[in-house]
This record gives C-alpha cells, structure tokens and sequence, in this order.
C-alpha cells in the first residue's frame, strides 16, 4: 500500500468505511481508501502512460498531459 497523492508508505490505520480499510498518510495528510488505487485508473490509460514514456516523454510532462501524478506514473513503470 502507498498513498496516491505522494506515494510514500508511511501510512496510517484510519478506521474502516463501508467495512473497506481507510489509511491516512503521514506525509502529506491524504486520507484514502484501500482499494483507491486499483479502480482510479483503467489499464489503457496505465498503457498510455508507458508508452508516452518509453517515446522519451518525462514523467512531469505526462503528468501535465494526463493529469495522473508523476510518482503513479513512475510506479507503473518500474513494474
Ligand atoms: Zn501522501
């Protein structure tokens, strides 16, 4: 688990909602689901991303194109 907004895994235990585990990141504040990650981006989209990066595109200028966090893109990468 990391936190989508910073992607650090300094995370904290915030309790449940709709029985799903919420986390709280100590970095950045972020409050998130724990499931959050999986469903916010399709697989096309994650596909795109590679793509554009393995053209030389740097993940900040994907990150200006797609609106999709450079630390998420940088994860999909090193997959
Ligand atoms: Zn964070």
């Amino acid at each position: 688990m990391e936190c989508p907004t910073c992607s650090s895994t300094q995370l904290q235990r915030n309790g449940y909602r709709n029985k799903v585990q919420c986390y709280k990141c100590k970095r950045c504040g972020r409050q998130f689901l724990e499931s959050y990650k999986q469903v916010r981006y399709s697989e096309d989209i994650k596909q795109l991303c590679i793509r554009m990066y393995q053209k030389g595109m740097s993940t900040r200028t994907i990150e200006k194109m797609t609106d999709i966090h450079h630390t998420t893109i940088l994860s999909w990468i090193r997959e």
